[in-house]
């Protein structure tokens, strides 16, 4: 199925949605999440839902269809697998990974996304810790990950994932040692949101505010069995 660029883009604006909460996905959902007016996301909504890419169900919202979701994780297979090779043989910073991701993703063939990963060994995450789908396009598994702001002073957490998109905020987590798969013991939490928290690869604590801590998915470790 030939589909624009654009159509892409909402699929995968669709799924993203779709991670954080089993409801429908609401067009002013998917209006901010895209950047773009409301009418222009019910226009577009029309056009996936005609070749039965959605679902759609009147002031309910949206869901996609199997369709629908085997196109999103293609491409977000695609987003993350090039976020995997710019960084580890291109020399690209985190930071700056995910715009070249988001415009290469909708052109790379299945021969040259089949190459990016057997060059990289069949990655199972990207460099901001989120899942990339299988070849065989299973969904990966939700993970629980939550703010870093809903725990307490003492509390110990592993970082899961960081959100890809700010280039700054990614810059001041690598600063501080902040990245997927360190631990981080919470210091202090002040009365406004401000984290304190000290990473298991960093000496000098950081000061986490509640707009960067929305862009730390934590979970707490696993404990070793016995
Ligand atoms: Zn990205």
């Amino acid at each position: 199925m030939m589909l624009s660029d654009v159509m892409e883009d909402y699929l995968k604006a669709i799924y993203q949605l779709q991670q954080g909460t089993d409801d429908r996905i609401k067009t002013s959902a998917i209006a901010e999440e895209l950047d773009v007016t409301s009418p222009t996301v019910t226009s577009m909504l029309e056009k996936l839902e005609e070749r039965g890419l959605v679902d759609r169900e009147k002031y309910r919202g949206v869901t996609l269809s199997e369709e629908g979701e085997t196109v999103a994780l293609e491409v977000v297979r695609h987003h993350r697998l090039l976020e995997s090779y710019l960084t580890e043989h291109l020399d690209y910073d985190w930071s700056e990974v995910h715009e070249e991701a988001d415009r290469l993703e909708h052109h790379i063939s299945e021969d040259f996304e089949a190459r990016v990963a057997a060059a990289l060994d069949e990655p199972t995450v990207d460099p901001h810790g989120s899942p990339i789908p299988s070849a065989d396009l299973e969904p990966p598994e939700r993970r629980a990950g939550e703010s870093i702001a809903g725990f307490e002073e003492g509390d110990v957490v592993v970082v899961e994932e960081v959100a890809d998109r700010d280039p700054e905020i990614l810059s001041y987590l690598a600063d501080h040692g902040i990245e997927p798969g360190v631990e981080l013991e919470i210091l202090e939490v002040a009365p406004f949101g401000m984290v304190t928290a000290r990473s298991s690869a960093h000496d000098e604590p950081v000061s986490i505010p509640e707009t960067v801590a929305h862009h730390v998915r934590v979970a707490r470790p696993v404990e070793a069995e016995g």
